[in-house]
């Protein structure tokens, strides 16, 4: 039987968050006691650890962030997330056919469906669940398990492979992504890669770099999907 795992990464591939910066921005300030603003960093593919040095650093600031800080920044992120979401000053929602391809993929035996993604565990599962995607996606890599995103594929093919009960070969796995970030992950990891250009960059662009598929948006599942298992 054919085995593959697809891993996806979350922001710009799967979803897209309204006013995520409120939340992020107010952890910041509730943790460290300064006003750290997220737009003032390119974000995209890089991992929530990085993102917070990358402020810090934009902002011309020296903080040093200690593992209690940390500590106390998820869990503050987390609360601020919730919060947002619940009185709907934030909104999580699939980017345009997400929905469909995974409950497509859901019915593919042999082909198993997780993360890997920059943003902490906690607060990657919660907007999974925001989006209505927590029911099919879950289990991966996050940020709270490394800095380097780099590190990341292995690590949930380890955990994938632990599920599975065997271990599966790097070639018959996949990293799907939205930036040359999840491109470079996936060659460092030797697995394929799809790129999307639903994301910050355009799929022209993305092109460039020579991804083992590239596609506009997921809007034609059938076409993801070829793409996915060719
Ligand atoms: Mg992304």
């Amino acid at each position: 039987m054919l085995e593959r795992l697809i891993l996806f990464d979350l922001d710009g591939t799967l979803i897209r968050s309204l006013n995520g910066f409120i939340a992020f921005n107010e952890a910041i300030y509730k943790t460290f006691g300064l006003s750290g603003d997220i737009r003032t960093v390119i974000p995209d593919g890089n991992t929530d650890p990085l993102i917070l040095e990358d402020i810090f650093t934009a902002a011309n600031l020296k903080v040093e962030i200690t593992e209690e800080k940390w500590r106390a920044f998820a869990q503050n992120l987390y609360e601020s997330y919730t919060d947002a979401i619940q009185r709907g000053l934030m909104r999580v929602f699939p980017l345009p056919g997400v929905l469909e391809l995974v409950r497509k993929l859901a019915e593919v035996k042999g082909i198993y469906q997780g993360v890997v993604t920059g943003n902490l565990e906690k607060t990657g599962r919660l907007k999974l669940e925001a989006a209505g995607l927590g029911a099919y996606l879950g289990l991966g890599a996050y940020g709270s398990d490394s800095r380097n995103r780099n590190d990341l594929p292995g690590i949930a093919k380890e955990r994938w492979a632990g599920v599975i009960g065997k271990p599966l070969p790097s070639r018959h796995c996949t990293i799907v992504g939205d930036t040359p970030k999840d491109l470079d992950a996936a060659r460092k990891n030797h697995m394929r890669c799809l790129l999307v250009g639903s994301g910050r960059y355009a799929v022209e662009e993305l092109g460039l770099l020579k991804p083992d598929a590239c596609l506009p948006d997921f809007t034609d599942t059938k076409a993801v999907v070829e793409a996915l298992l060719g």
